[in-house]
């Protein structure tokens, strides 16, 4: 089952960011070489009990002045009802219900997306648990009380949340349909893109069942195979500030990309690739996807026989963590290599799914053993006992070692060259687990 999404909506002050660190824990996915993504708490993976999901913070962006409040949290709020599964709306005790929570709370009820009221800074909950009655009025349910920086409540809050999850032996699974985003920077000609793969293939429809989104997954025929295609395009959101217009494409992205199994990274080849780009990719290097760099009005720039090279070059410079990322150079506007685009998306869908003998596995494993001796920390030396495939998409591996604390991320990664090497993986990240063995 795919990842849910869970989106934090409320006023400026009333504790979104506190309850997002509360939340997110340790477990603010920090991937060292993955620059940008992490900066930022715009998204963090979450967990309780048994079930995982995706946590994204709307707010952040402190608004100027007092009238521009509404109309920002209301851009947050449709943000959240794009792309959430669930939304925790979260109002403080402390200042009561105010007009603004009553209003983005009107928009939340009618999108029809489960809400879960949080009623923040509930301190004490004996003293402060009468002046929660008045969130009833709202007419979303049972207000939950928290305090979000006692961590109070916090528990039972989640509960309500995960009860709004799929069971996860749902028909989800049977959908064996590769599901596609379409990511980039606005204006990177991401809905030229779609709109073309739809133009030369025949389109279905337009509107998958299962998805509460607006229309924006497309099921196209190419060569008698189907490929649904999430477009984040379509969801454009305007702003004025331009940290604001960033986050909502980011948080779009996230959402995107938590329901995909390969992500088309858009770049502009007249702009060259960019930070905000790498903020990007990171996101589905970071969940594991398939990637395809899609670059795109290739019929806009000046070429000589050098191009293609400097441009792979930059790109392969700033986006260094995904080294197995296919390149491709196209026109969205002519057409040019849309074709060669599905072969790639093909190859990846197959390398996601690849797995490897774990007879084969230890054969490269002890004869990069070999070749480069592991590393040594205090007299004690690493020692690589043994290595078997785990899992499919991403392929994920699961090395035995002595000592966690010996293996270092630069000879994971050599492991990891040395398994390429041999099989691949083109278009795939791979993921590696460390277990100890007495
Ligand atoms: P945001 O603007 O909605 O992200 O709000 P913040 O998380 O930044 O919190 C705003 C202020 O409320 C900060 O000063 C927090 O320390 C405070 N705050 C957050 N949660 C609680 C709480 O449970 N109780 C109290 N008393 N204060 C809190
Ligand atoms: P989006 O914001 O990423 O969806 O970008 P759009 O698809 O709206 O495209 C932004 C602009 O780039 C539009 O003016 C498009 O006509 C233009 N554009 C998109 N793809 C191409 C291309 O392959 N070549 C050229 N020359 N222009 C393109």
């Amino acid at each position: 089952m795919r990842k849910q999404v869970v989106a934090i909506v409320g006023r400026p002050n009333v504790g979104k960011s506190t309850l997002f660190n509360v939340l997110a824990g340790e477990k603010i996915s920090i991937v060292k070489d993955t620059p940008g993504v992490t900066r930022d708490r715009i998204y963090a993976d979450a967990t309780w009990l048994d079930k995982s999901f995706t946590l994204i913070d709307t707010g952040g962006i402190e608004p100027e002045s007092n009238d521009v409040i509404l109309s920002q949290m209301r851009d947050q709020a449709q943000i959240a009802i794009d792309t959430a599964d669930v939304i925790i709306f979260i109002t403080d005790v402390k200042q009561g219900l105010v007009d603004s929570d009553s209003k983005v709370c009107d928009m939340l009820r009618k999108s029809k997306k489960p809400i879960v009221l949080a009623v923040n800074k509930v301190d004490n909950f004996q003293k402060d648990i009468l002046d929660m009655y008045e969130f009833y009025n709202l007419g979303i349910g049972d207000p939950h009380p928290i305090s979000a920086a006692s961590r109070l409540g916090i528990g039972d809050l989640l509960d309500v949340v995960c009860e709004y999850f799929p069971e996860s032996d749902g028909e989800e699974e049977d959908d064996e349909t590769p599901k596609i985003a379409i990511v980039g920077k606005p204006n990177v000609g991401k809905s030229s893109l779609v709109n073309k793969l739809l133009g030369e293939n025949r389109v279905i429809v337009s509107d998958i069942a299962g998805t509460t989104r607006d229309a924006i997954d497309t099921l196209v025929t190419h060569d008698e195979k189907e490929y649904i295609f999430i477009d984040t395009a379509g969801l454009r959101r305007k702003s004025k500030i331009k940290e604001e217009i960033e986050r909502f494409s980011i948080i779009r992205a996230v959402s995107a990309v938590e329901r995909a199994d390969i992500v088309v990274i858009v770049i502009d080849a007249t702009e060259g690739v960019t930070e905000q780009d790498a903020k990007i990719a990171g996101i589905a290097h970071d969940r594991g996807k398939g990637i395809v760099i899609c670059v795109n009005k290739w019929d806009a720039i000046e070429k000589n026989d050098k191009t293609i090279y400097e441009h792979t070059r930059d790109i392969r410079d700033v986006l260094s963590f995904m080294p197995y990322a296919e390149i491709i150079f196209i026109s969205a506007k002519t057409g040019q290599r849309i074709n060669k685009l599905f072969d790639v998306i093909d190859m990846v869908i197959e390398t996601q799914s690849m797995r490897v003998g774990t007879g084969v596995l230890n054969e490269i494993m002890s004869e990069a053993v070999a070749l480069q001796q592991p590393p040594t920390d205090k007299g004690k030396r690493l020692k690589l006992f043994y290595i078997t495939q785990v899992a499919i998409k991403p392929p994920t591996f699961v090395i035995f070692v002595n000592d966690k604390q010996l293996m270092h991320f630069s000879y994971t990664r050599y492991i990891e060259n040395k398994i390429r090497d041999t099989f691949g993986f083109k278009g795939t990240p791979l993921k590696f687990i460390i277990r100890e063995r007495k």
